[in-house]
């Protein structure tokens, strides 16, 4: 018995349960109220469970499951027949080092603020799963991203709850003295110091540096508190802790990396650290440059201008005052470094410019964001034409065990051998959906859908009752229970992201009356769910939020159109596994690829998008919708009528009727024909398996 506990808590620490459903079960069995209140954090689960009270739980069934579990663990952890075995053994022996300013790999570790975030997370799942040896490196953030609440004015408010270190499944690095981990960096006239953890991601392995400890003057303390928190020199601060903080973790970890994978600009700084060591071993700058470049790769994440971090010159003067005292990099030749304009000396510093400096490759996460970049970089180049810009693409996909529900997984299951299946091939993909009837179809389908309503339901007492339940989205009764909105029956849309401006949430409004139509069509209902949070600094993106918010209000939406709060990667995957049609209306090339609705289509949803990002590369006409195809104005009023036109009509004459339209069996025929070319085209391509393979081979691999 006691060592079924320890076998149970032994699990709660490396975050492979995140995405192996029974694992997942295990935890959630143990106290199902409790595993909600702690918002699925296996290690607050188990401190709130007295050993004596664990015992008395660990019946003969349940031991056999955890035995069961930690046998499939030990044997994932121990397997050395990996892709990466046979493809890529150099990637074995030495470690591939990523760099991200954020990691989303679960809800309950609270260090990311959206889809890049989410990328990283993924990336970091496949590349264990694929038996590369791989690093992770990113800041621990006490307060995390914050939390959303809406006000009564639909206003959004953010709260920071902590996050102890106790709570996470981190573990503190200990250096070959036996005492903690801690690197220094110099940073203005100061040395920062930066504790080492670990957090276990199946066999990956993800190193946070955090500040937060008594050797630190008090504003030293503070860079780690939040991701993206305070303002630009806390932004600098946060990136020299990343990037040369990062590499001298590594370096006292004994780890010589295959290479040094940027995930955005952020982490740019370690190329500094890297010329410096060329340098110091009386390289000239142009040979240690080359020599930088040769260990680094570089991936571009968004083509809107202020997802590029920029510093004064000033202040990149101040900040690596001491820093480059320390070394043999010259202030001026590092700024040219950053330039946009080399014949600029005094203009800004550009992380990305840095970044595509010295790095051997780089990459944009799309084919048409590819293309939007070798265009938007092409003076770093000089180049006469965007196809001399030697930046590539890989398109971005989702970790399809992360994302795909307990209930889906299980589904593909009871047909094959597990959800690897679909994302293995088309031909794969379609030979299981092949042996799935209609019927098994929507069923799955009508499932989820109830899963999601009941789980709005659930969501939303909750959110009114700290609203002061002002019934906004709920109709409430004289006993003052509220009556489900949603049901399961009815065409439901998903539209959920972060709230930057250029993904336009509130285009389907732009037309009240027809939108009311639509809505309110008794034989044809649709409802619609929002969620997602804006940057705490930007009022745009706030705005959007109240208008959804207040729109929602109006009698004719009320209980059709419900707004979420505080959209996380819990709330994600609720969504994602249960609307009909997942929504996408970016202003077109803004978005780099977007992955959310790739998470969509493993569940079966259908993707209603602009031709942006990852869609047009996936589009074939039967897989989903495209508003339009690419149509572009240079006036944004005109671009968002004529957007918000097509998506009134593509709504109206395809999406609704088609839903709609029953067989004698009752059942949309043509709908499920959608639904499984959905399935069979986008799981198979759009996956981090085969997003990490390609990095691996085409960019991790030297030349
Ligand atoms: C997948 C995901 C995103 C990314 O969504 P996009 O459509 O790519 O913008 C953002 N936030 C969360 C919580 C996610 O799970």
């Amino acid at each position: 018995m006691r060592q079924k506990i320890a076998a149970l808590k032994n699990l709660s620490r490396n975050l492979w349960w995140s995405w192996d459903t029974e694992a997942k079960e295990l935890f959630k069995e143990l106290s199902p109220l409790l595993w909600e209140r702690v918002n699925h954090n296996p290690i607050e689960l188990l401190h709130h469970i007295s050993n004596d009270e664990l015992l008395a739980r660990i019946d003969c069934e349940f031991g056999e499951k955890i035995d069961r579990v930690s046998a499939r663990f030990e044997k994932y952890l121990a397997d050395t027949d990996t892709w990466a075995a046979t493809n890529t053994p150099s990637l074995v022996e030495n470690p591939v080092a990523y760099f991200s300013a954020e990691f989303g790999i679960h809800e309950s570790v609270r260090i990311y603020s959206g889809g890049l975030g989410v990328l990283a997370g993924d990336h970091l799942k496949s590349a264990s799963d694929l038996g590369i040896n791989f690093i992770g490196i990113t800041l621990f953030y006490k307060e995390g991203y914050f939390r959303q609440y809406l006000n009564q004015d639909g206003w959004q408010v953010e709260d920071y709850p902590l996050q102890y270190p106790e709570s996470v499944p981190m573990e503190k690095v200990v250096g070959p003295d036996g005492k903690d981990l801690v690197i220094t960096v110099p940073i203005a006239m100061s040395e920062v110091y930066a504790q080492a953890w670990c957090v276990s991601v199946g066999r990956a392995k993800l190193y946070l540096l955090d500040t937060n400890i008594p050797a630190n003057e008090s504003h030293y303390r503070d860079i780690c508190s939040r991701v993206y928190g305070g303002d630009q020199n806390m932004r600098i601060n946060q990136e020299i802790v990343l990037g040369i903080g990062g590499v001298r973790l590594l370096k006292a970890l004994g780890v010589e990396p295959a290479a040094y994978h940027m995930n955005e600009g952020h982490s740019a700084f370690l190329t500094a650290e890297l010329l410096g060591r060329e340098l110091a071993q009386g390289r000239q700058l142009e040979e240690a440059k080359e020599n930088v470049r040769e260990q680094c790769v570089f991936t571009t994440h968004t083509p809107v201008p202020a997802g590029h971090d920029r510093f004064s010159r000033e202040m990149m003067h101040y900040s690596f005052d001491r820093y480059l005292a320390g070394s043999d990099i010259d202030f001026d030749d590092f700024m040219k470094l950053g330039s946009e304009d080399p014949s600029q000396p005094n203009g800004l510093f550009t992380m990305t410019v840095l970044a595509l400096n010295l790095s051997r490759s780089a990459n944009g996460v799309s084919k048409l964001h590819g293309e939007v970049s070798r265009d938007m970089w092409r003076h770093i180049y000089a180049a006469e034409s965007p196809d001399e810009v030697p930046i590539g693409h890989i398109t971005n996909g989702v970790h399809a065990a992360s994302w795909s529900s307990g209930y889906t997984e299980k589904f593909w299951r009871n047909h094959t051998d597990s959800i690897d299946t679909l994302t293995a091939s088309t031909e794969a993909a379609e030979e299981v959906l092949s042996r799935v009837s209609d019927e098994e179809l929507w069923c799955l389908r009508y499932h989820l859908k109830r899963n999601l309503v009941d789980f709005v339901y659930r969501y939303l007492s909750n959110q009114l009752f700290h609203q002061h339940a002002h019934a906004t989205h709920m109709e409430m009764d004289s006993s003052k229970s509220a009556k489900n909105p949603l049901s399961p029956d009815v065409l439901t849309i998903g539209f959920a992201r972060r709230f930057a401006t250029y993904k336009r949430a509130p285009l389907i409004f732009s037309d009240i009356e027809r939108l009311t139509r639509i809505i309110s069509n008794p034989n044809m209902p649709v409802q619609i769910i929002f969620a997602g949070k804006a940057h705490p600094h930007d009022d745009a993106g706030k705005h959007y939020i109240q208008q959804i918010v207040e729109n929602a209000r109006l009698p004719q939406f009320r209980g059709k159109i419900i707004f979420l709060e505080n959209y996380n990667l819990g709330v994600a995957k609720r969504m994602i596994s249960g609307v009909d049609v997942w929504l996408n209306n970016p202003v077109r090339p803004m978005e780099a690829s977007g992955t959310s609705g790739q998470k969509t289509a493993l569940h079966g949803g259908l993707n209603f998008s602009i031709p942006d990002g990852w869609w047009p590369e996936a589009y074939n006409g039967e897989n989903g919708w495209s508003i339009g195809s690419g149509e572009q104005f240079d006036n944004q009023e005109e671009q968002d009528r004529h957007d918000a036109e097509l998506l009134y009509d593509i709504l109206e004459n395809q999406i609704i009727p088609t839903f709609y339209e029953r067989d004698e069996r009752n059942l949309p025929v043509t709908w499920l024909k959608k639904v499984r070319n959905a399935i069979a085209t986008v799981a198979p391509v759009y996956n981090t398996h085969r997003m990490v393979r390609e990095y691996a081979v085409r960019y991790y691999l030297k030349g």
